[in-house]
């Protein structure tokens, strides 16, 4: 399972290299790499119903007996295949026994792809099954994988056939009782039928398979987690806390109840015996920051440090300007300290510096807080912002940096409480459950794409006005498989409709941080009116001034990831809308985006959403995806979250060090996995 992936036969330095660019490295990696999506055979029709170039399955039989030619010093076989509706020619080249297999006046179904050839069609090299055969193959399914460019959905295919039969039985780590309880199938099965399934049928049993395991893995994790931390001291006594009431009093606005309700909580967590490990629930725009803020003031003001974790540069730039601009509105004395992977060698030392030096900094960043030089004097209290970025790995490593620091994480992922409870099973949890009352909900419009030029005009009135807006389109550039908009394309589409009225950027992950960084400071500053983008601008991003969201394509974006996108604007005083541009205009997807233009509710929206997916429906846009579980889905799967969590206290109470015989595969996984670090 280790092995490269260049055991594989067929797979040479070239296609390594293209497996690498998807993640993929070692055998256990491409079996691990599951389709995207499935097709199936197509139904078989007539020759006669061959009007255009594609592929087809053609019922028919074969007319007279097939001819053996030869063009260009190449051997063909020909044959025609024909009924009442007409005739479809084929070849094969290069195979002469194509001959032998043919029965003159027999019905086959052929398969394959059709050409135009002069005035009429044919089929090059279809593949020949009798009715029964081909009626068997159309119950298979035939995976479909998430590429790169150069590398061949057939390509994977092939190599992940070879390791499916060259690796030995996988080892079936799951105790046997479990298994049999919840009447879930092996391992080994799951793994051959998620690629290659036999039916629909047995997708779905090896999917409930794959979905469990990781839900259990997870759940173990966590429960094992929160044992080692349960029993952890606080080190850190708060003394004195007349900063809060200085700040409240300070703000341009008054906490909303629930944001006092949480601020409390977390307060009196600070104050326990035990170290805090709390995770404060909230929508987009609830409020989140300035709780963090007051937390990790009041953490300053006892002479302690503090770190906050943003997922993006993007963001942990913008929480750095908003503390920094905090502090000196409120003359607070306190230094705040920016880490983050793009500042330069020298920016770096100095804030590596400052970490020693000022025993009471708040330092934000991204992931390059947990990095090995990072190193801080006294670590207090660590807060994770839109947690489910992050791994529980991620977010001990930090806490690893301090004598068993306080852990606070923040999350918008609008997750039912019974399932929060689950998957934050380590975690008190306080909710931000109401938004500022003084904001206008934003006005929503669900329209196709011949409504454009009117968003577009609609977008330049904004602009006059003094306000800027985010476009969003799916794609960085064009692509040859998916039909979407892309930000390169709109952003040019843009300019020139505009001209010199309204000044357009573009913005997209696949930029530079530094790039990144400035173009969201120039939107942020007001020097952008239109900000073209792909979702990087989904998380947390906060530019009051922004009153308009456009999205193109809504239709291939999650309800959950629309409604965060939403939450960039309407976060100012004035009104603002969210335009989605529904290209599929189908039935499905009008239904799903109205239920975001009728409520502004994230726990509402993702109820909704489920209840519209039958229990069938596994491929369509997973609600969770951002809670980067690779096939489970919290909203879809919460019945297999809840008996994995029923299980897992099972397993504990029988065995809670995992040392019976029959967990020792459960256990190797477990410890394997803690090492590679869970994500969440
Ligand atoms: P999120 O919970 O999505 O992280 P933010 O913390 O970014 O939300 O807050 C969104 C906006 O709301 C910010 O501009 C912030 O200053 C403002 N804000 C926060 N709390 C209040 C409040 N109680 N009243 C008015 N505005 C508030
Ligand atoms: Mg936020």
């Amino acid at each position: 399972m280790e092995s490269s992936v260049t055991e594989l036969k067929g797979i040479g330095a070239k296609t390594e290299k293209l497996l690498n660019r998807i993640g993929v490295y070692t055998i256990k990696d491409i079996l691990l790499y599951f389709p995207r999506d499935y097709i199936r055979y197509k139904a078989p029709v007539p020759p006669g119903e061959v009007t255009a170039e594609g592929v087809y399955a053609v019922t028919a039989r074969v007319a007279g007996m097939p001819l053996l030619k030869r063009a260009g010093g190449m051997e063909l076989v020909q044959a025609k295949a024909a009924d009442e509706t007409g005739a479809l020619e084929c070849v094969w080249f290069r195979a002469p026994y194509v001959r032998s297999l043919l029965k003159a006046g027999q019905a086959y179904i052929f398969y394959g792809k059709v050409k135009q050839k002069g005035r009429g069609f044919c089929m090059e090299q279809p593949e020949i099954f009798t009715p029964a055969k081909y009626m068997e193959k159309q119950k298979t399914l035939q995976p479909v994988y998430a590429r790169t460019e150069g590398l061949s959905n057939s390509a994977l295919v092939k190599a992940i056939r070879q390791a499916l039969d060259k690796i030995p039985l996988v080892y079936e780590f799951l105790p046997e009782p479990i298994r049999i309880k919840e009447g879930i199938c092996e391992y080994n099965f799951a793994l051959r039928q998620i690629h290659f399934p036999d039916s629909i049928e047995n997708l779905a049993i090896a999917r409930r398979r794959l979905v469990y395991d990781e839900f259990f893995i997870f759940i173990l994790n966590v429960q094992r987690q929160k044992e080692k931390r349960t029993k952890i001291a606080n080190n850190f006594p708060i003394l004195n806390e007349t900063v809060i009431p200085y700040i409240l009093s300070h703000l341009p606005y008054q906490l909303t109840v629930a944001q006092k309700k949480s601020l409390d909580e977390v307060i009196c967590d600070l104050k326990k015996d035990t170290a805090m490990q709390r995770l404060i629930q909230g929508d987009v725009g609830s409020g989140k920051t300035v709780v963090a803020f007051l937390c990790m003031a009041l953490m300053g003001e006892n002479g302690y440090q503090s770190a906050l974790m943003a997922p993006t540069e993007v963001l942990a730039r913008q929480h750095y300007e908003t503390f920094v601009k905090m502090c000196v509105d409120f003359k607070l004395e306190r230094k705040v300290v920016l880490l983050t992977g793009s500042l330069t060698a020298r920016e770096r030392r100095r804030a590596y510096e400052d970490m020693q030096i000022y025993p009471d900094a708040m330092v934000i960043g991204t992931q390059a807080l947990i990095q090995e030089k990072a190193v801080f004097s006294n670590l207090a209290l660590v807060v994770t912002d839109e947690q489910h970025r992050f791994g529980v790995r991620q977010r001990e490593t930090l806490a690893d940096k301090g004598r068993f620091p306080h852990i606070l994480v923040m999350s918008a992922t609008p997750i039912p409480r019974t399932l929060a409870i689950i998957i934050y099973g380590d975690m008190d949890i306080s909710v931000i459950d109401e938004t500022p009352a003084k904001r206008l909900p934003n006005k929503n419009c669900v329209v196709g794409t011949s409504y454009r030029r009117t968003a577009f005009e609609f977008i330049r009135k904004e602009v006059k006005k003094g306000h800027q807006a985010y476009v969003i389109c799916p794609l960085v550039e064009k692509s040859e498989e998916l039909e979407a908009e892309n930000v390169t394309d709109y952003t040019a589409r843009l300019e020139e409709y505009y001209g010199q009225d309204v000044r357009v950027c573009c913005l997209n992950g696949k930029m530079k941080p530094l790039e990144k960084n400035r173009i969201m400071e120039e939107f942020a500053g007001g020097n952008i009116d239109v900000l073209v983008s792909t979702t990087v601008v989904e998380v947390g991003v906060n530019v009051p001034n922004a009153t308009v969201m456009m999205i193109e394509n809504a239709e291939r974006f999650g309800l959950a990831q629309l409604h965060q996108l939403r939450g960039r604007v309407g976060r100012g005083d004035a009104q603002s809308y969210c335009i989605m541009v529904d290209h599929a205009n189908s039935k499905g997807s009008k239904q799903r985006l109205e239920i975001l233009n009728h409520s502004n509710d994230g726990f509402f929206i993702a109820g909704e959403d489920l209840k519209l997916r039958g229990p069938g429906d596994f491929f369509g846009i997973r609600q969770s995806g951002d809670l980067a579980f690779t096939l489970a889905d919290v909203y879809q799967d919460a019945d297999v979250l809840k008996r994995a969590a029923e299980d897992v206290a099972w397993l504990l109470e029988e065995d809670p060090e995992l040392i019976k015989e029959e967990n020792r595969g459960l256990s190797a996984v477990v410890c394997r996995q803690e090492g590679e670090g869970m994500s969440l």
